[in-house]
This record gives C-alpha cells, sequence and structure tokens, in this order.
C-alpha cells in the first residue's frame, strides 16, 4: 500500500513540467539508493557538507559548491552571502539588511518573477534596471555604487527581452567586482550548463535539485567560486543563521550527490531522440481526430532544448472546449496533468512521463477527444 491509498489522493502523471505544485521530477533508483544509505548513519554534516561540495564542484567543474533545500533557498544563500561576505558580525544583523554597508542587489526590471522574493527576503533592496522592453548598458554603469552587493540574472522565460546579454552584464559588474548571481534553476538540459555560466564568470550558479536532475524534490545545487562557498556555509544550518530554517538533510545531500553522478553520464542525444518521437507520435494521433490540429514547439516553456506537442482545439468542430479536456483529464481516471497553451491549445511534455505513460496519456486523449 502506498501513502497515497493511506492518505486516499491519487498520484498524477505528469505531462506538464518539473513543477513544485506536482512534486517536482522523479527519483531515480539510485538516487533513492543513496537517500536510503544516508539515512541510516549519525553524521558530523558540516563534514558531509564539504566533502559532498568537493565532489559536487569536481563532477560539474567548478571551483566549489554547495547543496542547498531548492533553488529559491540557494538565491537566499548566495544573496546574503554577497552582502556578509563571510563575516559574522554582519551575518547576525541579517535581516536587517540595511545595516549592512553592502546591501543592493540589482536586476533587470523585465526579470522581475516571484523567485525574487528570496532576494528581497534576506533584507536587501532590489534595485532595477530599464524597463520590461528595453534597458541601455549606461543604466547598469549607474545603478552600480559601493552599496552593490551583487547582481541578479534569472535564465528563463524572463530573459532576452528587456535585458542585454548576460555576457555584457559580466564584463561590466567584473569590472566593478561586483558578484553576479545566475538563477538557472530550470536551465538543465543542457547539462554544459553545470559550468557554462560559472565559466562566463559568473560568481555563482544555481540549479533546482527536484527538476530535470531528478534529484530530491528539496534539494539545489549551487556551484561557484570558493570565496562564495565559503561565505554561504556559516549562514545555513546546522549554524544559526539567516539560512538555519532552509536546513539541508544528510539524505538531501547523498541524493543530490547521486542524482548529478548519474546526470553527467547520461545520454542526453539519446534521451532527445526519444522525446522527438514522442511528440511526433503524438502529432500523429491527435491530427487524426476531427478539429485538433497538433504541432512540434521548440524549446519548452523553461527554454530547455527540448520538443514539446502542442495542440488546439477547434471546440466546434471538435464539440468540446479546452478547458473541459484539462478538465477530464485531471479528473479521470489516471489522473493527468497538462500545461495550457494560449486561448484554446494545450502542451503535452514528454519529459517527465516513463514510455508507458506517454502512451497513456494519447489514449485518454483519444477517449475524451472522440467521444465529445
Ligand atoms: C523552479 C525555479 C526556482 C525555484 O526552484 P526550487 O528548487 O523549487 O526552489 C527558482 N527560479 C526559477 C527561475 C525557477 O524556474
Amino acid at each position: 500500500m502506498s501513502i497515497h491509498d493511506d492518505l486516499g489522493i491519487r498520484p498524477v502523471i505528469n505531462a506538464s513540467a518539473t513543477l513544485t505544485k506536482l512534486g517536482g521530477s522523479i527519483m531515480p533508483a539510485e538516487v533513492i539508493a543513496a537517500m536510503q544509505d544516508a539515512a541510516r548513519y549519525h553524521i558530523d554534516i558540516e563534514e558531509l557538507h564539504t566533502r559532498v561540495g568537493t565532489k559536487l564542484a569536481e563532477l560539474t567543474g567548478n571551483e566549489a559548491a554547495m547543496v542547498s533545500t531548492g533553488a529559491a533557498a540557494g538565491i537566499v544563500l548566495t544573496i546574503a552571502a554577497c552582502m556578509t561576505q563571510g563575516k559574522r558580525e554582519l551575518a547576525q544583523l541579517l535581516p536587517h539588511a540595511e545595516k549592512l554597508p553592502k546591501n543592493e542587489v540589482i536586476m533587470f526590471t523585465s526579470h522581475r518573477n516571484g523567485y525574487d522574493f528570496a532576494v528581497r527576503q534576506t533584507g536587501a533592496k532590489v534595485i532595477e534596471i530599464g524597463t520590461d522592453k528595453h534597458t541601455e548598458l549606461a543604466e547598469l554603469e549607474a545603478a552600480i555604487n559601493e552599496r552593490t552587493a551583487a547582481f541578479i540574472w534569472f535564465q528563463g522565460n524572463m530573459s532576452g527581452i528587456g535585458d542585454f546579454p548576460i555576457e555584457k552584464v559580466i564584463e561590466l559588474c567584473s569590472a566593478r567586482n561586483v558578484p553576479v548571481i545566475v538563477d538557472g534553476a530550470a536551465q538543465l538540459p543542457p547539462v554544459e550548463n553545470l559550468h557554462r555560466f560559472t565559466e562566463m564568470g559568473a560568481a555563482c550558479a544555481i540549479f533546482s535539485g527536484g527538476k530535470d536532475l531528478r534529484g530530491p524534490q528539496a534539494s539545489g545545487l549551487v556551484v561557484g567560486k570558493r570565496w562564495l562557498i565559503d561565505a554561504m556555509r556559516p549562514l545555513g544550518s546546522p549554524n544559526q543563521g539567516i539560512g538555519r530554517p532552509m536546513k539541508v538533510g544528510k539524505e538531501e545531500m547523498a541524493g543530490l550527490l547521486a542524482a548529478v553522478k548519474r546526470y553527467i553520464t547520461l545520454d542526453h542525444e539519446e534521451r532527445r531522440e526519444r522525446d522527438e518521437r514522442v511528440v511526433a507520435g503524438w502529432n500523429a494521433t491527435l491530427n487524426s481526430i476531427a478539429g485538433i490540429h497538433a504541432h512540434r514547439s521548440f524549446p519548452n516553456e523553461a527554454g530547455q532544448p527540448l520538443p514539446r506537442c502542442e495542440f488546439i482545439i477547434d471546440p466546434l468542430v471538435a464539440g468540446i472546449t479546452r478547458d473541459e479536456v484539462i478538465k477530464q483529464l485531471w479528473e479521470g481516471e489516471p489522473r493527468i496533468a497538462v500545461a495550457e497553451a494560449g486561448e484554446h491549445g494545450i502542451f503535452l511534455n514528454a519529459m517527465t512521463l516513463s514510455d508507458e505513460e506517454t502512451n497513456v496519456v494519447a489514449e485518454r486523449l483519444k477517449q475524451i477527444l472522440k467521444r465529445s
């Protein structure tokens, strides 16, 4: 009997994305085994943090690394580390960042998003540059001053619109000694991103452990400069600091390490081809149904280089609306989650599905769309 039977909740076939609200992703056997193994022993947590960090740095091609409880927690710790720079007396003042000499964090107006709460949570003051459509290099130059603690770049569907290239940001910030933090929470694949941003000169890059890495849902990976990781560690558990409530367990550390080991040896090309096959199959199935127009959509919503199937429902011909299809998928058996596309469309994502589940999704859609 699974926990779901016990609680009376139905598991979800996730054809949407690695969303936190749907449980992120599913851990492979080796990750579960690593967590189980770690769960059996007491350990010196600081020693484990150090050793796991060293291994993760080696595996990802970085100077240093640290496991956090998620990418958002990674933002809190990296921003706090840039403000406190390893000084314990400053760390004790947080979240009253106004008492610290460096407390400003610059970001593009166009990058503002829900996750910048994690920046503000430290007490840091967000300094916006530009508009949601355009930013001049001079606006970044003018925003940097002696109170600047860091620049934060959000990589994802918010980047590439009102900003300018990350290379320029890093160049201008480096010239003024301002660390650039990259939130790349959902930027795997491609696997190269594990070292791409830091090779460009970013102080660190932050990734979710519970998205495509398929580590523990409550894990995150921060890779980057030694000084930054060293300044983060005293702020987090087991130490009393702003990161203490975001405690990383021994199980998360072991699980994320196993997940990264697996991820860097995966055949990503084979995996991409598999997703292409699945999407082509969905397109063929759906295009044979009256009132449905399906095509390949690329890249996906987070900018990951993987295809999705997007299909548009003509409600007059199909005899059913998009919202009704989504409702039936969610309420039927098995429960299936998909993403909305525009007003009449649905996205299907193969990333989070087993081969068997990709067929289940196709069969359920045929049932729903042909019945109507
Ligand atoms: C998912 C996501 C996060 C949060 O990641 P967690 O690991 O759930 O904390 C932060 N930033 C961006 C851009 C994300 O996509």
